[in-house]
């Protein structure tokens, strides 16, 4: 697994040291430990793992500033959360989830690797985002495979200091363009759409990076019920 993981690393172009490896094969082991028991991810094989949650997760490295504070807002398994705190040091994040044992596992795991600078919070999105302690906190909101962009920006935004970023990473279709309404109402704009391949995997993958440019207004994030019936357009 080592090898898969400095690999991956190396394609993403993230710098490891062997410690980091070494902490990310033993999270990779504990993935799979759990995962027999409760559901967390349908990607288990080691080089599945390595390509699909790490390196994935890894091509988002360049993108967050030194000493970021971050939040990951639909973790599931850490993916790209806890990939990414394995491998920066530097950061301070919050792993979100609304699945109370995924919260577990994550806990147990930071607890078992001994990171300080990451923590697993249980709850929804769009309530924590009515938090003051959470709301405008953050430089940098990222989710993977959460839902839909217009969605996401909602639930994902609020949480982003005024000039922070939000990162969504994506497939082949980055659906910023369905999104640019949602985006603007959010106070966000679109600053990029970075595309690049996977090992394995034969369609392309973006990142949407979107600047916060403004508070977002007090409506926003809606009750789940609301964005789901009527997604910003
Ligand atoms: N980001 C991970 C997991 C994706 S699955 C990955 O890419 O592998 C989506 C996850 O989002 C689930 O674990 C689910 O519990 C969580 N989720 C869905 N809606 C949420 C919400 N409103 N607030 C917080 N978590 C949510």
């Amino acid at each position: 697994m080592i090898q898969l993981i400095e690999e991956a690393a190396s394609r993403a172009g993230v710098m490891l040291t062997a410690s980091m490896a070494e902490e990310t094969a033993a999270f990779c082991s504990y993935v799979k430990e759990a995962n027999e028991k409760i559901n967390l991810t349908s990607i288990t094989e080691d080089e599945a793992m390595a390509s699909l949650h790490l390196e994935d997760s890894w091509h988002a490295v360049r993108h967050i500033p030194l000493h970021a504070r971050l939040i990951d807002i639909g973790t599931g398994a850490g993916f790209p959360g806890m990939a990414l705190a394995l491998v920066r040091p530097d950061l301070e994040l919050v792993l979100l989830d609304a699945t109370r044992k995924k919260v577990e596992f994550l806990t147990e795991s930071i607890g078992k690797l001994g990171l300080a600078h990451v923590r697993a919070v249980w709850g929804r999105a769009e309530e924590l985002a009515r938090d003051p302690r959470y709301r405008d906190r953050f430089d940098l909101a990222i989710a993977r495979a959460v839902t839909a962009l217009p969605e996401l920006a909602e639930l994902s935004l609020p949480f982003v200091r005024k000039g922070g970023l939000f990162i969504a990473m994506k497939g082949s279709d980055s659906e910023a363009e369905q999104a640019s309404g949602a985006i603007s109402k959010l106070k966000g704009q679109l600053e990029d759409v970075v595309t690049y391949g996977l090992s394995g995997l034969d369609h392309p993958r973006s990142l949407v990076l979107v600047r916060k440019l403004d508070k977002t207004p007090r409506a926003y994030p809606r009750r789940m019920a609301a964005i789901r019936k009527s997604p910003l357009t």
